[in-house]
This record gives structure tokens, sequence and C-alpha cells, in this order.
């Protein structure tokens, strides 16, 4: 059988695999990982300073010490002692929070995955940013939710046009569920909500009766070393905070977590048994190992310097080589900038010319539910060495010099 073989199983599909597409960033990664390419597309973390000795290390102990729980099935909300520590992170960010308000889950995305799932009918809307994390648009999008994209500046989402997308969506008849926000160092936008930004969407929302689903994977690696205050820390009935270990440890481990409301926590836990029984225990307890025996914030400081070092690589290189009237994000923290080419561009047909000249970034219209994001790109600069992003960013500007001249 081939690919293009029909597929005698069309007819008995479900509507809403219509909404399944595959994601630009997954179908990038055969060609973009291929060692010629320079790759600001993916944004996988740098692994390489983890002590990866001690780390092996610990697991060999875990499996020879608690071999028989960590091999076994466990709790659908997760593992207690790892939601304790939870919430000593969290408090990190000024959060208080009970241990049993918190479901450990396989990373954010299966989080996401719940939310989507315990709050939205087919047709239900869902406020997002634009633009938005690509892998929330695709799970919005398989349980058939309609994204309407809110406008932000600088210092994130716009109040007055959230507002404004409440009433309009409203006015038309439209059920919201949620907005979806990621308030620190945003994929792929790369900017940071202001404190006062913060306090006045919570106090939209708590008016408007509309939950808040905080995704905060980014949340400690501000490069000024500086940890923003969560919306969630001012605000424990309306607010669901979505966190993750897949940037400050190792995102193969797959554990992230929700933090949600009693009620909400009740549903999210009988959502994640039906979805998988249980996160698994192993990776759970490495974690929490992780956790109690590491001195993990030193390592978060390491990894924040050299993504700190590697912004400051790729932002002088826009500043050297961009055309003119091209624009970027600068970010204080987190793994993406985010480029608008002048008026002319497509960065999804230049996509190919890119790759054959030997760099790949993700094109705009990915971070968009609505077609939106031609004349943009995201470039991340968590992978790649400095000198790689210097020679990237040099490979792109030949790559868009060479468009003008078409
Ligand atoms: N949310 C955002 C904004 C992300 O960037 C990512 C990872 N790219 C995730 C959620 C999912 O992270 P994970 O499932 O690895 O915790």
């Amino acid at each position: 059988m081939t690919g293009n073989s029909l597929d005698r199983h069309m007819p008995l599909y479900a509507q809403r695999t219509a909404g399944m597409r595959a994601s630009a960033v997954r179908s990038l990664f055969a060609v973009a990982n291929r060692p010629e390419v320079v790759s600001l597309a993916g944004g996988m973390p740098y692994l390489q300073s983890l002590p990866l000795e001690s780390v092996a290390a610990e697991a060999a102990q875990l499996i020879a010490q608690d071999g028989l729980t960590a091999l076994q099935y466990g709790s659908g909300q997760g593992i207690l002692e790892l939601r304790e520590q939870i919430c000593q992170v969290m408090a990190l960010e000024g959060i208080t929070a009970h241990p049993d308000d918190v479901t450990v889950t396989v990373g954010s995305q299966m989080a996401l995955d719940l939310v989507t799932r315990i709050f939205c009918d087919p047709g239900d809307v869902i406020l997002a940013e634009a633009p938005s994390y690509v892998g929330a648009l695709t799970t919005f999008a398989s349980y058939q939710a309609k994204v309407v994209h809110i406008e932000m500046d600088s210092d994130g989402l716009i109040p007055s046009a959230v507002s404004a997308a409440i009433e309009s969506v409203r006015a038309a008849g439209g059920r919201i569920k949620f907005l979806y926000t990621i308030p620190n160092f945003h994929n792929p936008a790369g900017v940071t909500m202001s404190d006062a930004r913060r306090q006045e969407l919570a106090k939209i929302c708590r008016e408007a009766n509309i939950p808040i689903l905080e995704d905060n994977p980014y949340g400690l690696l501000g490069f000024d070393d500086k940890i923003r205050r969560s919306i969630r820390a001012d605000d424990a009935e309306n607010v669901i905070y979505l966190g993750s270990f897949s940037k400050t440890f190792a995102p193969g481990l797959r554990v992230g977590w929700v933090l949600a409301p009693h009620a909400v926590r009740e549903k999210l836990v009988l959502a994640n048994e039906s979805a998988t029984l249980n996160p698994p225990v192993f990776n759970q307890m490495m974690v929490s190992r992780y956790l109690a025996n590491f001195d993990w914030q030193s390592q978060v400081k390491a990894y924040r310097h050299t993504y700190a070092e590697r912004r400051d690589a790729m932002i002088q290189a826009l500043e050297t080589h961009m055309p003119e009237g091209t624009t970027w994000t600068n970010p204080e923290g987190g793994f993406f900038v985010w480029v608008t080419l002048p008026e002319g561009f497509d960065t999804a047909a230049m996509l190919p010319r890119a790759v054959t000249a030997r760099v790949a970034y993700v094109p705009g219209t990915a971070f968009y539910a609505d077609g939106l994001g031609s004349r943009q790109m995201r470039l991340s600069f968590c992978f790649p060495t400095p000198e790689r992003i210097v020679e990237g960013i040099r490979r792109l500007a030949t790559v868009l010099d060479n468009e003008l001249d078409v």
C-alpha cells in the first residue's frame, strides 16, 4: 500500500478528523534535522547541559529501590509526592495551591487536550492570542472548536481587544468556553504580558465568566533571572494553570500538570483516566527524584544563561543581516523570536527555498487558525549554538535577497 492509495475507511471517520491537520512543525522535522541544515524551526530544549551520568544513576536507583511501585499502574491524578513538589515549584510564581487541585498529565500538551475535551462542544469558541501556539491550535481544531484570535502588542494581549472580541462573539450568538493565553515569553510571539495587563485580563474574564487557560511552560526561563507573577496567583477561582517539566528538565519524560479549581479538577482526573489510566509512574518518580536530589534551580539558571546568549546572537545577527522594513520581537526569556517581513514576502512559499539554502524556520501561518501570518515566521534560538544561529540568519538573509530578485 502506498500513501496515495484510496483510504477505504474514509466514510467511517468521525467528523472531528476533518479538523486534524499535520502540524507544520512536525512535517518539517525530518528535513530540518539533517545536520547540514541550521534549524531555527523546532523548539527543542538544549539538553546537552544536563548531568546525564547523575540522571542515569538516579534512574538505576529508582528501579533498584522502588521498582515495584515505579513500574506499576498508578493514580489517575498523579503521585502525591510529585504534586506536593509541583506546588512548591508554582510557589516561585506567587501561587498558593493544594496538591489535591493538581493533576499530573503527559506533558502540558495532554493537559491542553483534557481541558478542551471537558469544556468544548463542536462550534464552541476559544479566544486566543494572535498568533498562538501551534500545538494548542491543532488540539482545539481536533475538538472542532472555533478559535477567535485577539491582537497583542509588546505588553501582550490588548485588554480593549479582549472586551471587544467577547462582545462581538456573544452578539453573534457564539459560546465562548475559555481564553487561552501564554503570558510569559510567548510561543511564537516572544512577548511577555505586563503585570498591569495580567490584572486587567483577569478582571475582564472574571466579569464575563470566561475561564482563563494560562499556559506557562517557559515561566522560569526569564533571562533577567526574575520570575513573573502568574495570573493564577491572584485568581484561584477563574484560572486553569498549565505547567511542564519539559523546559526545566526533560521533554522526553512527558511530565506536565494542570492546576484547576476543585470542580474542574474532578472532571480532569476522570478525563485523564479515560485517556491514559494514569500518567507514567516511572517518569513521575524520575521528576520527583530530580527535584528532591538535584540542585535543579541552578540547572534552570544554567539553561537561562545558555538561552540568553543565543537570544543575543540571534538579535544581533538579525540587526546585521535583515533587509530594511523587517521587524522582530526581542524576547525577555523563552525560546522564540517572531519576525515580520516587509510587504510582498510569503514565508510558507519561501520555505522550500530556505531549506535548499540549508536553513529552516516555521512559517507564520502555522500559528493562526484563520490563515493570517503569511509575512511572518518563528525563529527559535534554543537549540543551535550561537555560531550556528549567526550562520542560519546569514543564510536566511541570502534567501530573502533572492526572493526580492524574483
Ligand atoms: N504550551 C506551549 C506554549 C509550548 O510551547 C509547548 C511545547 N512546545 C507546550 C505547551 C507543550 O509542552 P509539553 O507537552 O512538552 O509539556
